[in-house]
C-alpha cells in the first residue's frame, strides 16, 4: 500500500478554548491557548521522531529502542 505523503489540511475546534483551528492530517496546535492534540490522533502514520528536523532529542522517560 503506497499512500501519498502530501499532508491534508483539516480543521477542528480547539478542545480547550473553542477556537476554529487548522491542522495537518488531524493534528492541531491552537495558537490562542497553546492546546495541542495527540499526534496519535493524526490520520496518517508519522515517520519516527528521529526523522523530524525539529527532533529535540530522546525523551528522558522513554528508553531508546
Ligand atoms: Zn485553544
Amino acid at each position: 500500500m503506497s499512500a501519498p505523503v502530501t499532508p491534508e489540511i483539516t480543521t477542528t475546534e480547539c478542545r480547550q478554548c473553542g477556537l476554529r483551528i487548522a491542522g495537518l492530517n488531524g493534528r492541531y496546535a491552537c495558537g490562542a491557548c497553546g492546546w495541542v492534540n495527540s499526534w496519535r490522533e493524526g490520520s496518517n502514520t508519522l515517520p519516527s521522531a528521529e526523522d523530524d528536523p525539529d527532533y529535540p532529542g530522546p525523551e528522558p522517560d522513554r528508553p531508546r529502542a
